[in-house]
């Protein structure tokens, strides 16, 4: 039985195993990431993997990153997309557009979820998305959200993913059937600490936040 549910974390140690009760997704940041996320997810009842470009390593990608992601997320069809996104406080904000755009276009053809990282751009973030019907998409995580819930609470995919702050009010103003919390870190264990803190301050049910990740999964028909 889970527990609990670590929506995104980045365990980059394959040969860990996740323990008992935790379900986690794990997002790859680069290239180099794609094959650990795949044997992890593999070796790991509970836990699901994404691959994908992070905003902060777009420079340096082989003119066939794309067509060999495409490949894997054929081969390995429970694969989801991430960690993709925009970030102004990185370089080549025009690079990350393309390279982000580009991921969407596949997630789109494969019908698969994303998993977003967004600072600093949320006007165009919610331009993009809008102009590639994402709201047509299985699921959009975003993760460690920093944005306006109204802003995305008539997008029925759409679900919220808060990582350790010491302030509720976002997390108090999400709908409870959208929330979902992570440790953005390489230990998973770490989930069951932050999930009390969120129990205890906000009431919402513990069992809440295993639910939503599952719904949200099974949108994409992840089983
Ligand atoms: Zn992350």
């Amino acid at each position: 039985m889970l527990q609990y549910f670590d929506s995104h974390c980045h365990i980059r140690n394959e040969t860990v195993k996740l323990p008992d009760g935790i379900g986690v997704i794990d997002n790859a940041a680069k290239i180099s990431d794609w094959n650990s996320v795949i044997n992890f997810s593999q070796n790991n009842l509970n836990a699901y993997g994404a691959i994908g470009i992070h905003p902060w390593y777009v420079s340096d990608l082989p003119d066939n990153w794309d067509s060999l992601m495409y490949e894997l997320l054929v081969q390995f069809p429970n694969l989801t997309i991430g960690e993709i996104g925009l970030d102004k406080k990185h370089p080549e904000f025009v690079r990350q557009l393309n390279i982000f755009v580009r991921q969407l276009e596949l997630a789109k053809v494969l019908k698969c979820g994303v998993h977003i990282h967004c600072f600093g751009a949320w006007d165009i973030m919610r331009e993009i998305l809008i102009k590639q019907d994402c709201n047509a998409l299985p699921f959009v995580l975003f993760h460690r959200f920093n944005g306006v819930i109204s802003d995305w609470i008539k997008w029925e995919n759409v679900f919220f993913s808060y990582s350790p702050v010491k302030k509720f009010r976002r997390i108090l103003l999400t709908p409870q059937n959208r929330i979902l919390l992570e440790t953005d870190s390489d230990n998973a264990a770490n989930i069951v600490e932050w999930t009390d803190v969120v129990v205890n301050e906000s009431k919402i049910l513990k069992e809440n936040f295993v639910n939503n990740a599952l719904r949200m999964l099974n949108n994409g028909q992840i089983a």
